[in-house]
């Protein structure tokens, strides 16, 4: 079974929510318990795995020998589409494995919780807030009896045209590593897991079930390795997903060597799950270290053949029984053997976990003679304009996941858009409102009595103009489909359709417009930025995103969030792009028939990806990696902790406000042996202040921020010479420095990898 099954799936659903079609779910849904069903094999009733005060280990051991070789290979695959687990006998009762990332997607159409999208949770760079995202999602997959969730997605964003960055965690790989702990941490505090995808090298959209990709060793491990490294470190995922795409010629279900760095290098002992259909073969995958299938049916003559497979020696029979402990630890850890499933769903705290994100990732990009956060009291008209004020990105108006961004969409008990925000705050008699032009025939309007008006007359008869604009999920999504697909990718880094031309005529109309984007990755404003007073980026913000935009505007919330992505001004400015077409998107050659050959990628950027490379190339970003205004002002003092692996900086809402400060801590090496990064993440903390505020803040430095891979020599080596440590509130304004020697070492090969 491959993909046609999700996509049946997907249409079912399709039928489902447009008959359901209503604004607002019906959300307060019993908390339904399914406990656990005993082993039908009575003869199991007191076997020792059934007891869960045992460890783990032991536990396994007791159910091995228990288990026919047909039921060793039935744990390899799973029951259905999104289902696995269903061995009556031991007492495993089938359980969900539901779409994330950014909420659980129900496949019977049902809601749950619609939160912000990755890219906004890691523009927060609060760990603390997306673990709590993390419990929600962990707490709602257990009230649809699942128990796996499939994200967090930690994919890289080397391009900013790769449609699926929205659901990732950005440029820089301990941004991505820690915020997905943070999720992770979240999600299995409950009992779930979650599956950490995807493995690896899958950074964009175009021909990625089919192309080969491939890059070398050291940005395998400084870039795409490390999120799954800090993420192991820090959280330890149960599972993790393989890509679709294959890695130096083998798809990475099958490749024994890139899952050995996974298992032996990482140190990594969960679930490795094939992506939906990237399992492609019973014998490959098992030789190749991936231990569970999906999607997959019920199906005896599978696991007959399988069995068979490794009596005969084509299965290697240590990979096998590897598999079969790894899922089996999987499902004890997820409790399927002793905890029923069950538990809170769609309640207010859920939605205001969801609304807080929001509010916490917009990052406010400029803000002339602070004319945010506005007054409501001194507004009479306002205008509303520009395609997002009242567009749907949720599936919560009866859309299918076709138009709201793939196997990552989420229905949401609701959406507040910017429009019905701003409308309830002023009232439908004190707002102009003008789409300018939409992206789609809305199903719902929030505001049907609003009459709509030409956006001119709208900006000239109000005494200040929102324009919601930037892009949606027909760029930031999912591909769905195989092969070679157009339009999966973005086409460029504009804003969609005639956004520039639009805000040119407004600004002519009246000056005072403040620009909102709802975006999932870099756009270019090049045209109109200079002539608007303020401009600020709300990501795709879910169910609550209106409310979010709405409390920032007017100063409910004072805006923290950070930038995830250095957004370029031109898309050459991105290393990936200027490297060929077999560096981005790919390149397809033909055979001697004249049929295409199968889609090569080979990252020509390396390590440069992101502000790594905006930096050593001395291209100044229209803003900066780590970069976004407060309605408040800090202050950064140096304080020497007299411990050398230290380094400390007093922090100080300088300004009238209570706001947070995002304290990043970046760290240069020397160029010796290799060419290093001008400076790279090592830390961050986000503190909030009252007004006159201070707090002291810590780095502690490791050998792993440290350390670099030599091509050379094959190892992780910590380079000596002069090491500078800069401390402040983006990547590039740093006002606290601190430098150390180092002697050159190299870290034994076991600990390579090292623990945070
Ligand atoms: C996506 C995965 C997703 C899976 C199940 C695949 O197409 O790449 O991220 O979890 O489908 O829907």
């Amino acid at each position: 079974m491959r993909y046609h099954s999700i996509t049946a799936s997907c249409f079912a659903l399709a039928a489902i929510s447009a008959a359901m079609g209503q604004q607002f779910a019906d959300v307060n849904q019993k908390e339904e318990i399914k406990p656990i069903a005993p082993p039908t094999d009575a003869s199991l009733i007191d076997a020792k795995y059934r007891n869960a005060s045992l460890p783990i280990e032991e536990r396994i051991d007791d159910l091995l020998p228990r288990l026919s070789m047909e039921e060793k290979a039935e744990l390899l695959h799973g029951a259905s589409t999104f289902t696995y687990g269903r061995i009556p006998r031991i007492g495993l009762a089938e359980f969900g494995m539901f779409d994330g990332p950014q909420g659980v997607r129900l496949e019977e159409g049902k809601p749950s919780t619609a939160l912000p999208c990755g890219i906004a949770m890691a523009a927060t760079w609060n760990r603390e807030l997306v673990r709590l995202a993390g419990k929600v999602l962990g707490e709602e997959t257990r009230a649809a009896h699942g128990r796996v969730i499939l994200g967090p997605g930690i994919n890289m964003m080397r391009t900013p045209l790769g449609a699926r960055s929205f659901e990732y965690f950005g440029e820089d790989p301990y941004l991505a590593g820690m915020t997905a702990a943070g999720y992770i941490n979240g999600v299995q505090g409950e009992g779930v897991a979650v599956c950490a995808k995807h493995w690896v090298l899958n950074d964009q959209e175009w021909a990625r079930t089919v192309m080969n990709v491939d890059t070398d060793e050291r940005s395998l491990r400084e870039i795409y390795a490390r999120p799954f490294q800090i993420a192991i470190d820090n959280s330890n995922p149960w599972s993790i997903m393989t890509s679709y795409n294959l890695v130096r010629g083998q798809y990475p279900s099958h490749n024994k060597k890139l899952n050995t760095l996974l298992y032996d290098e990482l140190k990594w002992d969960g679930a490795l799950v094939s992506d939906w259909g990237a399992w492609h073969g019973d014998v490959p995958a098992i030789n190749g270290g991936c231990t569970l299938e999906m999607p997959s049916g019920k199906n005896a003559g599978k696991d007959k053949a399988i069995a068979k497979a490794v009596q005969e020696g084509r299965i290697d029979r240590n990979m096998f029984d590897a598999a079969v402990r790894r899922n089996l630890r999987l499902l004890f850890r997820i409790g399927a053997f002793d905890r029923a499933t069950g538990g809170p769903a769609n309640t207010p705290q859920q939605a205001d976990i969801a609304r807080r994100i929001a509010e916490e990732a917009v990052v406010l990009l400029k803000n002339d003679q602070n004319i945010l956060p506005l007054s409501r009291d001194k507004i009479k008209k306002i205008a509303v304009i520009g395609p997002n004020a009242d567009q749907y990105h949720t599936m919560a108006d009866g859309s299918t996941l076709h138009t709201r961004g793939g196997s990552g969409a989420i229905r949401g008990t609701h959406e507040i858009t910017p429009l019905k925000a701003i409308v309830d705050l002023f009232g439908e008699e004190n707002v102009l409102y003008a789409p300018g032009f939409r992206f789609e025939e809305p199903k719902i309007r929030s505001c049907p009595n609003l009459k709509e008006m030409d956006p001119v007359d709208a900006a000239k008869q109000a005494d200040i103009v929102l324009f919601f604009g930037g892009t949606d999920h027909t760029y930031d999504k999912e591909k769905l489909g195989w092969g070679v697909l157009p339009d999966s990718d973005k086409p460029d880094l504009d804003l969609k359709g005639k956004q520039a031309e639009l805000i040119a005529r407004i600004i002519e109309a009246n000056p005072s417009v403040i620009v909102a984007l709802t975006v999932g990755a870099p756009v270019q404003m090049e045209e109109w930025i200079d002539q608007v007073p303020a401009v600020l980026v709300t990501w795709y913000g879910g169910q609550e995103a209106g409310t979010a935009a709405s409390n920032i505007i007017f100063g409910k919330a004072n805006p923290s969030g950070k930038l995830p992505q250095t957004f370029g001004k031109k898309l050459e400015d991105w290393l990936s792009h200027s490297t060929g077409t077999i560096s981005y998107p790919g390149v397809i050659e033909k055979d001697a028939n004249g049929h295409d050959k199968r889609p090569e990628q080979r990252y020509g950027d390396g390590i440069w990806v992101g502000y790594r490379h905006f930096d050593k190339a001395g291209i100044a970003p229209r803003f900066p990696f780590g970069y976004g205004l407060s309605y408040t002002t800090f202050s950064f003092d140096k304080k020497n902790s007299g411990n050398k692996d230290t380094f400390e900086v007093i922090v100080t809402n300088t300004g009238k406000k209570a706001g947070a400060e995002v304290v990043q801590c970046y760290l240069s090496k020397p160029d010796g042996q290799a060419q290093m990064p001008v400076r790279e993440l090592a830390g961050y903390e986000k503190v909030f202040l009252n007004p006159g505020e201070s707090r002291t803040v810590s780095f502690t430095l490791t050998d792993k921020e440290k350390r670099f891979w030599n091509e050379q020599s094959g190892k992780w080596e910590i380079p000596s010479g002069t090491y500078r440590i800069s401390i402040g509130n983006s990547s590039r304004n740093l006002p606290v420095t601190y430098t150390f020697e180092q002697e050159h070492t190299t870290p034994p090969p076991g600990n390579a990898i090292g623990t945070h």
